[in-house]
C-alpha cells in the first residue's frame, strides 16, 4: 500500500468514480456510516458521490490487508468496534479508501467484478443509525443562541446568566430516543401552560414543537473514570461529527425546567444525519472562533490564535405538506462561541469519563442575524412574529405535516466535505 500521509488535503486528487459536481462526498471526505439492503443486514459502510461503499466486501478482497484488519470488523450494526481500533487504524482505512478511489489507481477500479458487490447507488440502501451511542450531552454554547433564549423568557438586559461565559453550559440527554434521519416524529403529549396566566397545568400535544439545529460530535477514544482530558488532548477523543436535530416543546420546556433543566420536552427523539464525517476530512477548514472576553480558569484556556472551531456551512429548510422546501435558516459553526475541545475539557474535568459512541451535541447554533438563528422560537421570537413562507403558509411553531431537512458543508478552494441531511417529518397523533 502506498501511503499519502497527506491524501485528504491534496487538492489535485480526483476519482475515477463519477462524482456530481457540488456533492458532499467528495474523495476528500471518506465518511462512516452503516447501511442495509432489502437483502442484507447492517454493514459499516462509506461514500463517495453517490455511491455507498460496502467494507466488508472490500476488506474480503483483502483490499485493507496491510491495515491489518479483518472483514468481521465491518460486519456489524454500528461502528462503534471500528471507531475502537483508534484513529491510527480508522485514519489508514480513510487514506486507502482515498487512494483506492484515486484516478491513478487501478487496484479497484479495474476489478469490475468486484463493483456489483461493494459499490451501490444511494437510493438502493438503507442508512441506520451509525453508531450505538451510549451517552449524550446537549451543550449550549452559541452566545447568540443562549442571548435570544435569554432575553425571551428572563430579562433582555441580563440575557446571558453569571456562569455562562465561565464555564460550557450543558445538560445530559438520552440516548435511547437518537435516531437516523429520516424517522418520522410523533407530536409527543405532555404537560403545559395553554395560557401564559394559567396557574394549573394543561395535558396534550404539544402547540409549541420546534426543531434545533446542531452539530455533535462523536467520541472516539475511552477515557478513564477519575481522569479528566486535559484540553490540548481533547482533539485525540473526536472520531467525527454529525449533523444533529434536536427536537424540543417549547411549553412542556418552559413548564418543566425548573430547578433541573429539560427533560421531557427534549428526550421524546433526537435525529441524527446517517454519515459520520471525520474529524481528518474537517481539519482543512478549522478557523479561529469568537473572541472570549473573560478570563477563563486554566483548564478552559486555550490560545487565542488557535484554530478550534469549524467553517462549515449550515442550513435549514422547511417543507410544508405538498409544498416545496423552503431555506428558513443559513448560519455556520464558526460562530459558537465555546468549541468542542473546551466542552470535553470541561465534561470530564471533574472526572467523568467519556465512551467510544458517545455524542456530544453542541447546542443551537444561531448567528448574529435573524435569519441564521438555528430555531422557530428564535425565528419567530416564540411565536411573536409567525413567520410567513414563500407560498403564504404562516408558522408560529411546527405543525402535523411539516419536514425539517438541515444540511451542512465545508467548502475551501475547491474541495467540498459535507454531511448530506438530517431529515424528520411531524406527524400527528
Ligand atoms: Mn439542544
Amino acid at each position: 500500500m502506498v501511503t499519502r500521509a497527506n491524501a485528504a488535503s491534496d487538492k489535485t486528487l480526483s476519482s475515477w468514480i463519477d462524482i456530481p459536481e457540488n456533492s458532499d462526498f467528495s474523495i476528500h471526505n471518506i465518511p462512516f456510516g452503516v447501511f442495509r439492503t432489502s437483502l442484507t443486514g447492517p454493514c459499516c459502510c462509506s461514500r463517495i458521490g453517490d455511491y455507498i461503499v460496502d467494507l466488508r466486501v472490500l476488506a474480503e478482497h483483502d483490499y485493507f490487508k496491510a491495515a491489518n484488519i479483518s472483514a468481521g470488523i465491518f460486519d456489524k450494526g454500528h461502528l462503534n468496534e471500528f471507531i475502537a481500533l483508534g484513529k491510527v487504524k480508522t485514519n489508514k482505512i480513510r487514506e486507502r479508501l482515498i487512494e483506492l478511489f484515486s484516478i491513478e489507481n487501478h487496484e479497484l477500479q479495474d476489478n469490475r467484478s468486484i463493483h456489483a458487490s461493494a459499490l451501490h447507488k444511494h437510493e438502493m440502501v438503507n442508512m441506520v443509525l451509525p453508531i450505538r451511542i451510549g451517552d449524550y450531552t446537549d451543550f449550549y454554547s452559541s452566545k447568540e443562541h443562549a442571548t435570544n433564549v435569554g432575553a425571551m423568557f428572563r430579562d433582555p438586559n441580563n440575557a446571558l446568566l453569571p456562569n455562562w461565559k465561565h464555564l460550557p453550559v450543558a445538560y445530559h440527554g438520552r440516548a435511547s430516543s437518537i435516531v437516523v434521519s429520516g424517522t418520522p416524529l410523533n407530536r409527543p403529549h405532555g404537560q403545559f401552560k395553554k395560557n401564559k396566566d394559567d396557574t394549573v397545568p394543561t395535558f396534550g400535544p404539544t402547540q409549541a414543537l420546534d426543531y434545533e439545529l446542531e452539530l455533535a460530535l462523536v467520541v472516539g477514544k475511552n477515557s478513564t473514570l477519575g481522569e479528566a482530558i486535559p484540553i490540548e488532548k481533547s482533539d485525540e477523543y473526536i472520531f467525527g461529527f454529525l449533523l444533529f436535530n434536536d427536537w424540543s416543546a417549547r411549553d412542556i420546556q418552559s413548564w418543566e425546567y425548573v430547578p433541573l433543566g429539560p427533560f421531557l420536552s427534549k428526550n421524546f427523539m433526537s435525529s441524527v444525519s446517517p454519515w459520520i464525517v471525520t474529524a481528518e476530512a474537517l481539519a482543512p477548514f478549522k478557523t479561529k472562533g469568537p473572541v472570549q472576553d473573560v478570563q477563563l480558569l486554566p483548564y478552559l484556556q486555550c490560545s487565542g490564535d488557535s484554530l478550534l472551531n469549524y467553517d462549515i456551512e449550515l442550513e435549514v429548510d422547511l417543507r410544508v405538506s405538498g409544498e416545496q422546501a423552503e431555506c428558513i435558516c443559513r448560519t455556520n459553526f464558526k460562530y459558537m462561541y465555546w468549541n468542542v475541545c473546551q466542552q470535553i475539557a470541561h465534561h470530564t474535568i471533574n472526572g467523568c469519563n467519556v465512551s467510544v459512541g458517545d455524542l456530544m451535541a453542541s447546542g443551537t447554533i444561531s448567528g448574529p442575524t435573524r435569519d441564521s438563528v438555528g430555531s422557530l422560537l428564535e425565528l419567530t421570537r416564540n411565536g411573536q412574529e409567525p413567520l410567513v413562507l414563500k407560498n403564504g403558509s404562516v408558522r408560529k411553531f411546527l405543525e402535523d405535516g411539516d419536514t425539517v431537512i438541515m444540511k451542512g458543508f465545508a467548502s475551501k478552494d475547491g474541495v467540498r466535505v459535507g454531511f448530506g441531511e438530517v431529515t424528520g417529518n411531524v406527524i400527528g397523533n
